[in-house]
């Protein structure tokens, strides 16, 4: 059976457990974030504050076995079948709690130092996304700035932001336009800047779950109505791993309220909702047939498919399996698109010979 070659815009990295305290002055190390295996828990300590996290046990075996080897980490994709990732920060989620602003500031600043030396100059498979702080915007752009000069493609932003600084707010306005200069990719990975669990109760895990993909549908809203991407038209953003179908249709949705609550709408916009989404709003899925449906059902086009490497959610062992039951009724034109096009549109990524392309 013909291999089935696919780029992947929602992966990651596994940093080393002692990133930062090989990196960081003593006293900054032992406030970045680490972590701990508790009995049923594993337990996460940043900058003072606990989160328990459901400990999966049988993770660890799952792990494929270059999650944490570069070189061994290519032929497992070669294996799978896929050529280039987009890969976001494991740990490195975690820098976006941190509110002390030296601190975040040190900790992205050595994990883009990290992601650098071992991951960006040494392939052009992997493409990591940098880290800024979240902490403090003039701190964020000036990292931005220097990973842009480093070489880094893209910049990972957490789905969920605190109360008083969503991403429709003044406060980020330096960052965006930083962005559009330096050409950056905005990543919006959901699950991440917000609590893991916030409903134990029946079906939990499954709500939970749905629990972080509501706010990738809101960083949406709040860059599209709030004035961001008309502004700031060169900006291209992506929402990861939270599904592509809904996009389409929330765009839908705030045309309606566009509309209808028209004298209401502040900011006005050069565009309508919809039209700004279809140029600028990019997102990406691993399992959902309706992702491949909706590209040819609405013209909606900047849809990417993800592995999730080396996570549990990911297809790492089906990944063909799962690409030949999402594409069988796909037109070539579709699973070219969702499995190349696009992701080529946003990133730099080497040309597949055909001698590798037979891996
Ligand atoms: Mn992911």
């Amino acid at each position: 059976m013909t291999k089935i070659w696919a780029n992947s815009a929602d992966s990651h990295v596994l940093e080393p457990d002692d990133l930062w305290l090989r990196s960081l002055p003593a006293r900054l190390a032992r406030r970045a974030p680490r972590s701990e295996r508790g009995d049923k828990y594993e337990i996460l300590y940043i900058d003072g504050e606990r989160v328990d996290r459901q400990l999966n046990d049988f993770m660890d075996k799952m792990r494929p076995p270059g999650a944490r080897d570069l070189g061994i980490r290519l032929k497992d994709l070669d294996q799978e079948g896929v050529w280039g990732q987009l890969a976001f920060p494991s740990m490195g989620f975690w820098t976006v709690k941190i509110k002390d602003r030296e601190l975040a500031r040190e900790t992205v600043r050595a994990w883009n130092d990290w992601a650098h030396a071992e991951i960006l100059s040494k392939n052009k498979r992997v493409i990591p996304t940098a880290c800024v702080s979240i902490a403090d915007i003039d701190d964020a752009v000036a990292e931005l700035e220097r990973a842009a000069g480093l070489g880094f493609q893209a910049v990972f932003l957490p789905s969920q932001t605190r109360p008083g600084e969503e991403y429709a707010h003044d406060r980020w306005e330096p960052l965006w336009a930083a962005a559009e200069r330096a050409g950056l990719v905005l990543g919006f990975h959901i699950g991440t800047g917000g609590d893991t669990v916030v409903f134990r109760g029946p079906g939990g895990a499954v709500i939970n779950y749905m629990e972080t993909t509501y706010p990738g549908m809101r960083v949406v809203s709040h860059m599209v109505a709030g004035g961001t991407l008309d502004r700031h038209p060169g900006l291209r953003i992506l929402i990861a791993e939270g599904g592509a179908a809904w996009v389409p249709a929330i765009g839908d949705r705030m045309d309606e309220a566009y509309r209808q609550h028209g004298m209401f709408v502040r900011p006005k916009l050069s565009r309508l909702p919809s039209e700004i989404i279809r140029q600028q709003v990019y997102a990406s899925f691993q399992h959902d047939k309706s992702a491949v449906q909706v590209m040819p059902a609405t013209g909606y086009r900047n849809i990417l498919w993800g592995d999730d490497y080396p996570h549990l959610e990911g297809t790492y062992g089906h990944t063909q399996e799962t690409l030949r039951g999402l594409f069988a009724d796909a037109s070539d034109d579709v699973r070219e698109r969702i499995l190349g096009g696009t992701f080529s549109e946003l990133f730099r990524v080497p040309v597949q010979t055909p001698q590798q392309a037979s891996v």
